[in-house]
């Protein structure tokens, strides 16, 4: 199959081949045909499947036609959770309409609010938001939504587990009814589906294997360690073993800093990313990380969400998560697009209840290999695979200050149910789909519905 055959414009066309796309990822071979129909959307689909060109380019080409943006009006408005994934999302938008006479704006909070109203004066066409400064922005005066003809909630899990539901409401209530839905979810718990029933109307459903699934493409290990001998350890693993692109997790802000300062006392070119650092210092991180400047990137859970970095090669569990789900999006981050990827764990004597609902959830138990000069004063007790169902933890009710995305670390609110894979490659309808006990629709066929229920607005 090729982009062509699809139905996008020459001017996009020529974008996709000057990025060096050949053929469609099967999301986009998906998405783009439903969106261009018109229809609202429901896909199940992780960062690394291509999603976001999914609903970016045929987005682009249905707002080729009709009428441009004006004052402080937006088209389109795509909301993700992290400022890190809008900024990613806003690139994709430029890059793939860059042919195109469109007009996009990124907004999110911990930067100043002026600029943004500034560029939101003229109206734009596709508009980038998170949360929090959106409804800021709203407040005054500085957006409308009279226009507004598509919505994209993206991450739609990462959005409620980071407490953004009381927010994403009040947005849908401002939104005209009569507009074209699409929802990019990587799981679809019962909290998910709960949301999409008062947002999609009628969706195709889509899901896709991402091509990162970690199982599959990931060895895993663990370095029984001291919790004093951790950043020692990594210091060495890093030198000896030559990793030129390697992805740290730690459990806090704190924890980053410090860790960042000691690998640079000791040569090793790092940068700490995470919810105190302004977003310029991440933005500017994560590009020297990208393009091999630094070689270390020291990251919290929340700050390293939707960061797109292709085939990352190693990522180090510096502290375990408190999460066990936590693990599972961690080493996601490696061996994608059928690379193999190492995921190495520093785990300290303290962290054992933490190993062990990992390995839970992961039914397995991780390989170990101790180090000579670092074997734990605090042994590790030895794993013992516990296999009782791993049940999913009831969402907690969101706490209000999370609502406000300049101050994500550390706010997590609770776990809706994760690490539910999906799998297959099938479109569905939602209207036709009952639920089975993992969280995925069972597929049932139905091409044949009637339009008029629903409330796109095909072009
Ligand atoms: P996403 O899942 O949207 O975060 O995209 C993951 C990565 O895949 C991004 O770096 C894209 O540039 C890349 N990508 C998206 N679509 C294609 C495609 N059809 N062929 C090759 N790479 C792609």
């Amino acid at each position: 199959m090729s982009f062509a055959s699809l139905g996008l414009s020459d001017a996009l066309l020529q974008a996709i081949s000057e990025q060096g796309y050949e053929t469609p990822s099967p999301i986009q071979a998906e998405a783009i045909p439903a969106v261009l129909e018109g229809h609202d959307v429901m896909a199940a689909a992780q960062t690394g499947t291509g999603k976001t060109a999914g609903f970016t380019l045929p987005i682009l080409e249905k707002l080729i036609d009709g009428q441009p943006a004006q004052a402080n009006q937006a088209r389109v408005l795509i909301l993700t959770p992290t400022r890190e994934l809008a900024a990613q999302v806003g690139e994709s938008v430029s890059l793939y309409g860059k042919h195109l006479p469109l007009r996009s704006a990124v907004v999110f909070g911990g930067v100043k609010i002026n600029p943004q109203m500034m560029r939101l004066r003229r109206g734009v066409d596709v508009l980038v938001a998170t949360p929090g400064r959106l409804l800021d922005l709203y407040n005054q005066k500085a957006v409308r939504f009279t226009q507004l003809e598509i919505l994209v909630l993206d991450e739609a899990d990462r959005m409620l587990d980071m407490g953004f539901i009381h927010d994403i409401r009040k947005i849908l209530a401002l939104l005209p009814k009569n507009r074209q839905n699409l929802m990019f979810s990587a799981t679809f718990s019962d909290e998910i589906r709960s949301l999409a029933k008062t947002m999609v109307n009628n969706p195709v459903e889509i899901s896709v294997t991402p091509k990162n699934a970690a199982a599959k493409t990931v060895e895993q290990s663990l370095y029984p360690v001291d919790k004093a001998k951790k950043t020692a350890l990594l210091i060495k693993l890093i030198k000896e073993q030559q990793w030129q692109q390697v992805l740290v997790f730690t459990r806090t802000k704190h924890g980053a800093n410090r860790l960042t300062k000691k690998l640079e006392s000791q040569g090793i070119t790092a940068s700490a990313i995470h919810g105190n650092k302004s977003q310029g210092a991440r933005t500017k991180a994560l590009a020297q990380f990208k393009e091999g400047t630094i070689s270390t990137l020291v990251a919290t859970d929340i700050a390293a969400r939707g960061l797109d970095i292709d085939q990352l090669p190693q990522v180090v569990n510096f502290d375990l998560p408190n999460v066990s789900e936590d693990y599972v999006h961690r080493i996601g981050r490696t061996g994608r697009a059928g690379a193999t990827g190492h995921a190495v764990s520093l785990v300290c004597a303290d962290e054992f209840k933490l190993l062990k609902d990992i390995e839970r959830l992961t039914k397995q138990v991780i390989e170990r290999k101790p180090v000579e000069g670092f074997e734990p004063v605090h042994p590790l007790p030895d794993s013992k695979l516990d296999t009782r169902p791993f049940k999913a933890k009831k969402p907690k009710k969101p706490k209000n200050k999370a609502a406000n995305p300049g101050h994500q670390d550390g706010q997590r609110s609770g776990d809706v149910a994760r690490g539910h894979k999906p799998t297959g490659k099938n479109r569905r309808h939602a209207g036709k789909t009952t639920n089975t006990s993992d969280g995925a629709p069972k597929p049932q066929r139905n091409r044949n519905r009637s339009r008029t229920a629903s409330n796109s607005t095909p072009k």
